[in-house]
């Protein structure tokens, strides 16, 4: 599993709860790598805050400006890595 695809299947968690058993489908990604780790544990907290009926609003712009340095850091670290 590449940070592409794993950054695919995020969006999918994102859009359908259920789909959160493709979290058992990163352990082998995660183990090995840290950002993707951290980008999951952000989603499962934000998503604990929707379940405990808090709001949660990110600022206009951060996802993106959150994905884009998080590749800025996977290039970094995976020259070859494809995106
Ligand atoms: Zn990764």
């Amino acid at each position: 599993m590449t940070c592409e695809e794993l950054l695919r299947a995020l969006n999918e968690v994102i859009d359908d709860q259920s789909a959160l058993a493709l979290y058992h489908e990163f352990a082998d990604h995660l183990a090995g790598c840290n950002p993707c780790h951290l980008v999951i544990d952000n989603i499962r907290k934000t998503i604990q805050l929707y379940k405990a009926g808090e709001p949660y609003l990110m600022p206009d712009g951060f996802q993106d400006r959150f994905r884009d340095a998080l590749r800025a850091k996977w290039k970094a670290k995976f020259p070859d890595a494809t995106t």
